[in-house]
């Protein structure tokens, strides 16, 4: 058993691989209640969220996302936008003075008699660590789905949406059917660009879409202020163009720049390298709802990540905060000693919590 309780020799009792919301909520409790961890990120704190187009706002109350219940407070009492959550990010870490190893990949984990070698990569070469437990929350939003047609990977076609200022006086094709592609046609149009929104579905959903924006969008297009092909399947793009297939009969439309609003996917592969059952087409972990635990003894799933490979969006973070709580009262038992998350009080979620 690794008795550590500071990290700073590379042993830990715990290590933690992703610092998304989910991951620094539980290095809070951990480090309060002096139980030694790792803290591994990829990228930067907070990268997925930082990864959001500019300027974007969460359909989640403020209260909802915070962290360990940490008040967010808004410039307008809005929901919170992409800058102010990534600063509320900051003040968190700061103020609990989280270590993060951040830019440190984790590319490799080998068990051997109850503790794990946790290999890396950074710009400093690979390193190994060793840890007792593993907790896994590396998030379902890792990559942006392919959309497998030719001229995919050509410059004009964007992975997510630019600055909207970029697209003035552009013709610019978007690529989706749910929020995020609604959101960046109205963003797009306000910021007087000409939209066409090309989507594989009959209509949008009220359940896919935030609830505020639908209205406007459906408003525009009856409007024509901008137009929406349904029902329409993509064949090529071309440097100027996109080619798609309407209700049967092929389209040619010109476009300046194309935005992919596709949704994303979650890399798994270190789950499988570790040997988490990884279930049905979503690609679902294997896990106890009540513990977290996988069917590895020891590593634990939080966040998102439990979701798998979510077509519909299931597990966010309003409603896995609850995740934190169950890992935290199985270390409790398994270490022998008294974990308590830190919470200045309950929060609640509006959506079922998974
Ligand atoms: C546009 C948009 C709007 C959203 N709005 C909301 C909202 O309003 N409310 C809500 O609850 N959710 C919302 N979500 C979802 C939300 O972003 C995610 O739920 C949240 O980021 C999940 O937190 P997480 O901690 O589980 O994982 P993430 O935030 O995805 O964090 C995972 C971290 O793991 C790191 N990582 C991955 N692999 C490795 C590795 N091998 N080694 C080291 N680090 C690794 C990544 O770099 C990342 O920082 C939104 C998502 C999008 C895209």
């Amino acid at each position: 058993m690794i008795q550590s309780v500071s990290a700073v020799d590379g042993k830990a009792q715990v290590a933690i691989i992703g610092a998304g919301p989910l991951g620094l909520e539980i290095a809070i409790s951990l480090k309060r209640s002096g139980i030694s961890y790792l803290h591994f990120d990829k990228g930067q704190v907070a990268q997925a969220i930082y990864n959001f187009p500019i300027g974007t706002h969460f359909y989640s109350y403020p209260e909802c996302i915070s962290l360990a219940s940490i008040p967010i407070q808004t410039a307008n009492q809005q929901k919170c936008s992409r800058e102010e959550y990534l600063a509320y990010v900051r003040s968190i870490v700061s103020c609990f003075d989280l270590s993060i190893s951040t830019y440190e990949e984790v590319i490799a984990v080998r068990k051997e008699s109850d503790i794990f070698f946790i290999k890396t990569r950074s710009n400093q070469g690979t390193k190994e660590y060793q840890a007792e437990f593993l907790i896994i929350a590396t998030g379902s939003t890792s990559k942006s789905k392919k959309l497998n047609v030719p001229g995919e990977g050509l410059d004009h076609v964007h992975e997510k949406l630019k600055d909207p200022h970029y697209y003035f006086r552009k013709k610019v094709a978007i690529i989706g059917g749910k929020n995020s592609a609604v959101e960046d046609a109205l963003r797009c149009y306000q910021a007087k660009a000409e939209v066409t929104l090309i989507t594989r579905k009959e209509h949008f959903k009220e359940n896919e879409v935030k609830y505020w924006l639908l209205p406007e969008l459906l408003g525009r297009i009856k409007r024509k202020e901008m137009t929406c092909y349904y029902a329409s399947h993509l064949i090529e793009i071309r440097p100027n163009q996109v080619v798609f297939q309407n209700q049967g009969v092929k389209q040619e439309i010109e476009a300046d720049f194309v935005i992919k609003a596709i949704g994303f996917e979650a890399n798994l592969s270190l789950l499988e390298k570790i040997g988490v059952s990884l279930k049905g087409k979503q690609r679902i972990p294997f896990f106890s709802p009540s513990t977290m635990e996988t069917n590895i003894p020891q590593v634990y799933v939080l966040g998102t990540v439990t979701g798998g490979n979510q077509k519909v969006y299931r597990a966010f973070i309003e409603n896995t905060h609850i995740h934190v709580e169950r890992i935290l009262n199985d270390l409790s038992a398994k270490l022998q000693k008294t974990i308590i998350p830190y919470y200045t009080k309950l929060r609640r979620s509006r959506a079922p919590e998974q």
